[in-house]
C-alpha cells in the first residue's frame, strides 16, 4: 500500500466518522424533540428510528474496519463508544430504561468489530507470509520497507541470491528443495537475531533488513558463509548433503531514498554486479556501479542493433615470420562504429556480448565476413596466408559448433587449411566435453588451433598435451616486460621451448619495440604480431600487404 492510497483511506474513514457522529446527533437532539412523526394518516414515534440510525452507523463502522483494520477499527470503536456513552448516560441520568437495548447493541457491535478486525489481520498475515520459510514474503517486504522509508530509517537492505537451487530441485525434487530453503532461512534468522528482519522475495532470493545500529556488512558476510556451509536434508530413509553458494547486493542507509522502487532497483544493480563478478561475494551499491551498469545496457543495445545496421566491420592485424619479416597471415579483429561516428572498443562490447548469447552472433558474423573477404585474396595470390579468427569460449562449448563451422567454410568456399581458430586459455579452463570434442573435430579437418593469451594462467600442461594445438600466442602482458624482467624472459624462453617440444609454433603478440623483437628472435620465437611491424589495418591495406609479400617471394626466387 503506498502513501497516496493510505491517505485516501484515512480520509474516507474520517468522513465515515463524521457521518456516524451526525447519526448520533440526529438521534440525540432531533428525534427527541420531534416526539411523534406524522406521515399522512400514520403517526410514528421518532425515537423508534434510533435503532435504524444505530444500524446504519454500525454498517458504516464495519466499512471502516474493512478499509483499515487498525486505524479504521480505532475510529469505529470511538464512534460506537460515543453511542454507548449516550445510551448509558440516558439510563443513569434520566432513569430511562428505553436506551438499554441500544446499550447492549453497542457492546455486541464492539465485539463484532473486534472479531472482524482480528480475522482481517490474520488473513493479511497469511497473505504476507511465505509458506515454505514462514518469513515475510515479497509483499511483506514492500509493506515493511515502505514504513521504514516513511520513518526515515537509516538501516540497510540486502538481497541474497542462492545459486544451485535449480539443480537441487531437478536432482532431488521440489520437496527437498523447499527443505533447503527452510534450512537456509533458519540459519539466516539465527545470525541476524534482533538486528533486523528476513524476507523471502521468491525463488532463490531472500532479502534482509538490518538496522542502522547493527554491523550490517559483518552480518551479511556471516550470513553468506553460513549459507555456503554443508546443508543436511533429511528424507524418509536417508540424509542428503547439499551445497549452495550465495551472493548479495546491498543498499546502505535507506533514508536516502523516497521510493521503494528506487531501493529495489539499486539493490538489484548491486546484486547483479556481484553475480557477474568472479571474485565478489557481495557488492554495496554506489554511483560508479550504476554508471557502469547503464553503460553496459547502452553497449548491449548497440550490439543488438549492430549486425542489422552495419555498425560492425573487420580489420586485420598482420602476423610476420620473425626471422625475415615475411607475411604469415592476419588476425581478424572486429570494430564497431556508431552512426554518429564514435567507436566502441572491442574490449568493451565483447565483454558485454560474452555475458549473453550476443557473442555467438558476433562470432558467426566475423567468421563469415573474414572468410568471404579473404577467399578472393587467397585465390588471387595462390598462397596460403593464415587467417586467424577469434572464437569465444561460449561458442566453442556448444555441441555441434565444429559441424556448423565446416558448413560455413563449405558455403563460402574457403580453403580450410588457411584457417586458424583462436581460442583463449579460458575456453580450455571450462573443460567441457563439448569444447574438447569441437577442438578435435576442427583439427581433424585440417584447420589450425591457436591458444590465445597464453601465459595468463588458465591452461594446465596436461590439458594442453591432450589437445591438437598448432600455435601458442604469448600474451602481450608477458612480452611487455621481456627486456626489463629476467624471470619474465626466462618464462617466455621456457614457453617457446615447451611449445616446440609439443610440435607447436609460437607467436608473440603485442610486440611494440625493436628491443623486444631482438630478444624474441634470440629466444627462437617463430612469429610476431604487434605495433612494432604493423597495427591492425583495413581490408584494402591487407590486400596490398599480401601483394607486396608475393613480390618479395618472387624476388627471392
Ligand atoms: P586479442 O584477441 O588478444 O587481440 C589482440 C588485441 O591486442 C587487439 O586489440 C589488438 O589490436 C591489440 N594489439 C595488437 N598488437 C598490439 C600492440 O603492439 N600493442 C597494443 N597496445 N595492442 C596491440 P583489440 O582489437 O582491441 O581486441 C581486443 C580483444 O577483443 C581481443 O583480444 C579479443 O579478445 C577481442 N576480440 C577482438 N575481435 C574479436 C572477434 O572478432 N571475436 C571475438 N570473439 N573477440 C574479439
Ligand atoms: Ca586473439
Ligand atoms: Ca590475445
Amino acid at each position: 500500500m503506498n502513501n497516496a492510497s493510505s491517505r485516501t483511506k484515512k480520509l474516507i474513514i474520517i468522513i465515515a466518522v463524521f457521518m456516524c457522529l451526525c447519526n448520533s446527533m440526529v438521534s440525540a437532539f432531533v428525534f427527541s424533540r420531534i416526539g411523534i412523526l406524522k406521515l399522512g394518516n400514520y403517526s410514528l414515534p421518532a425515537s423508534s428510528l434510533n435503532g435504524t440510525l444505530q444500524g446504519l452507523s454500525f454498517t458504516i463502522c464495519i466499512g471502516m474496519v474493512i478499509l483499515d483494520y487498525n486505524f479504521g477499527f480505532i475510529m469505529a470503536s470511538v464512534c460506537i463508544g460515543i453511542s454507548f456513552f449516550g445510551a448509558t448516560r440516558a439510563i443513569i441520568m434520566g432513569k430511562d430504561m428505553t436506551s438499554l437495548p441500544g446499550t447492549l447493541n453497542c457492546i455486541l457491535y464492539i465485539l463484532t468489530l473486534v472479531f472482524i478486525s482480528r480475522q482481517l489481520k490474520l488473513r493479511k498475515k497469511i497473505e504476507l507470509t511465505d509458506k515454505i520459510t514462514n518469513v515475510l514474503n515479497r509483499d511483506g517486504f514492500e509493506f515493511v520497507v515502505r514504513r521504514k522509508i516513511h520513518a526515515s530509517d537509516r538501516g540497510v537492505i540486502a538481497f541474497l541470491h542462492l545459486r544451485g537451487m535449480t539443480d537441487i530441485n531437478i536432482n532431488l525434487g521440489r520437496v527437498r528443495g523447499d527443505a533447503v530453503l527452510h534450512a537456509v532461512s533458519l540459519r539466516i534468522k539465527k545470525i541476524i537475531a534482533d538486528s533486523g528482519d528476513l524476507f523471502r522475495l521468491g525463488g532463490p532470493e531472500f532479502a534482509l533488513y538490518l538496522s542502522s545500529e547493527s554491523k550490517s556488512i559483518e552480518i551479511i558476510e556471516k550470513v553468506i558463509a553460513s549459507i555456503e556451509e554443508k546443508i543436511e536434508i533429511e528424507s524418509e530413509n536417508d540424509t542428503v548433503n547439499v551445497y549452495i553458494s550465495c551472493k548479495a547486493g546491498i543498499s546502505d542507509n535507506i533514508s536516502k531514498y523516497k521510493e521503494l522502487g528506487e531501493i529495489i532497483k539499486n539493490t538489484d544493480i548491486a546484486l547483479n554486479h556481484a553475480l557477474k563478478s568472479d571474485v565478489l561475494k557481495y557488492c554495496v551499491f554506489n554511483e560508479e556501479i550504476k554508471k557502469s551498469t547503464d553503460r553496459n545496457h547502452e553497449v548491449e543495445g548497440f550490439v543488438k542493433e549492430a549486425i542489422d545496421n552495419n555498425y560492425f566491420y573487420l580489420v586485420y592485424q598482420p602476423q610476420f615470420y620473425i626471422k625475415n619479416k615475411r607475411l604469415r597471415g592476419f588476425e581478424s579483429l572486429i570494430r564497431m562504429k556508431l552512426p554518429d561516428g564514435t567507436f566502441v572498443s572491442p574490449g568493451e562490447f565483447i565483454a558485454v556480448a560474452e555475458k549473453s548469447d550476443l557473442i555467438l552472433k558476433i562470432d558467426s558474423f566475423v567468421l563469415r565476413r573474414a572468410m568471404e573477404e579473404f577467399k578472393t585474396v587467397l585465390l588471387e595470390y595462390g598462397e596460403c596466408y593464415t587467417l586467424s579468427v577469434n572464437i569465444s569460449a561460449k561458442e566453442l562449448a556448444i555441441p555441434g559448433f565444429a559441424n556448423r563451422l565446416l558448413e560455413i567454410i563449405e558455403k563460402v568456399g574457403f580453403p580450410k587449411g588457411c584457417l586458424e581458430i583462436e581460442i583463449t586459455e579460458y575456453s580450455l579452463a571450462i573443460d567441457s566435453e563439448n569444447t574438447v570434442e569441437n577442438i578435435k573435430k576442427i583439427s581433424e579437418n585440417d584447420i589450425k588451433i591457436a591458444i590465445d593469451d597464453f601465459g595468463t594462467g588458465y591452461t594446465s600442461l596436461s590439458q594442453l598435451l591432450k589437445l591438437p594445438v598448432s600455435l601458442l600466442k604469448i600474451d602481450k602482458s608477458l612480452v611487455d616486460n621481456i627486456c626489463v624482467d629476467g624471470a619474465n624472459r626466462d618464462f617466455i624462453s621456457a614457453v617457446i621451448y615447451m611449445g616446440h617440444l609439443m610440435e607447436c609454433e609460437v607467436i608473440s603478440e603485442g610486440v611494440e619495440q625493436n628491443n623486444q623483437l631482438s630478444v624474441l628472435k634470440e629466444l627462437g620465437c617463430d612469429f610476431v604480431q604487434g605495433y612494432v611491424w604493423s597495427k591492425p589495418i583495413d581490408f584494402t591495406s591487407a590486400v596490398e600487404l599480401c601483394k607486396e609479400d608475393v613480390c618479395k617471394e618472387r624476388a627471392v626466387r
